[in-house]
């Protein structure tokens, strides 16, 4: 039993004109660097299937996804947010994104994978309870671990964020609700600019521009490893982004390959102590093709090793 990546191929067709980061060619640049390293002979691969509305309604309001639904354009690009936009198939794609999360969900605590890492976009983390921002309509990670509460009972789960920017929309959904222990390293001051004030487990992990990967591994493991530890999830998820790389000018971290394997590493350590070697990543930012696709191969290769 090993990883299993979860993608669709309405995942490419969510585009939103020729010039924008957040373009198809970012799965491309994962699959052609899962080839290069060998790492597709030894990974099972599944196709997604579209999240339900139902689903969508555990972490969003019902209002909101019904807004999104109705605002699909049949041809050209409707605005939601700022640099937020849906073209004729965009609300297709998010639907798989959102569903290959679930689908990740069933699978490893079915125990048919061990870990999944979910290769889709839209993105999800800047999604609010009732609010699409910076690229993101539905929050994937938080439709997940919603799901696996519903759905599993679950009742601990840490959800770990290493995006360059701050995971507003997970921190948002889940600010009340203690079931979840949410990490977010974020380069501050800087985009999404409304870091939440955090609580006793919504863990914010503000660096300044520039942080290298020895001052983030301290940080991160004298502020949140230990708490993950004492918290003892019963599921561990990721919203994996690579937006903190140095050759990434979407942020201004100077993070490099094996700054991603070493977290990837430690976190895999604490879900074999914790819960069976149970985690589901599913991909957030990262837009330089070429370090994209590299550090996805690091990061996979931490969590499997
Ligand atoms: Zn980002």
């Amino acid at each position: 039993m090993s990883l299993v990546m979860i993608s669709h191929p309405s995942c490419g067709f969510h585009e939103v004109g020729d010039d924008h980061p957040e373009s198809p060619n970012r799965l491309h640049a994962i699959n052609d660097q899962l080839i290069a390293s060998r790492l597709d002979a030894i990974i099972d691969k599944q196709q997604a299937t579209q999240a339900t509305k139902e689903q969508l309604y555990l972490a969003h309001d019902k209002a909101y996804v019904d807004s999104v639904f109705a605002s699909v354009p049949e041809q050209g690009i409707v605005e939601l947010a700022p640099d937020t936009q849906l073209g004729p198939r965009s609300l297709e794609a998010a639907l798989y994104a959102a569903g290959a999360n679930v689908m990740a969900v069933d699978l490893v605590m079915q125990g048919k994978a061990q870990q999944a890492f979910c290769a889709v976009r839209p993105p999800g983390h800047h999604a609010e309870y009732a609010k699409a921002m910076g690229f993101c309509f539905f929050n994937n990670i938080a439709v997940a671990a919603h799901y696996a509460m519903a759905q599993y009972g679950l009742e601990r789960i840490a959800v770990i964020d290493f995006d360059v920017h701050h995971g507003n929309g997970t921190e948002n959904i889940f600010f009340d609700d203690e079931r979840v222990l949410f990490c977010s390293s974020f380069e501050s001051p800087f985009f999404p600019y409304n870091m939440g004030p955090g609580n006793e487990h919504i863990l914010n992990l503000p660096m300044p521009a520039g942080t290298y990967g020895d001052e983030f591994m301290q940080a991160i493991g004298d502020k949140w490893l230990p708490k993950i530890d004492a918290f003892a999830p019963q599921l561990i998820l990721i919203s994996a982004g690579f937006d903190s790389h140095y050759e990434d000018d979407m942020g201004h971290f100077n993070l490099v390959e094996t700054d991603f394997h070493w977290l990837s590493a430690e976190l895999k350590k604490l879900a074999v102590k914790h819960c069976d070697n149970k985690i589901v990543a599913t991909l957030e930012g990262g837009y330089a093709l070429n370090a994209l696709g590299r550090s996805v191969i690091a990061h996979i290769k931490g969590i499997m090793e």
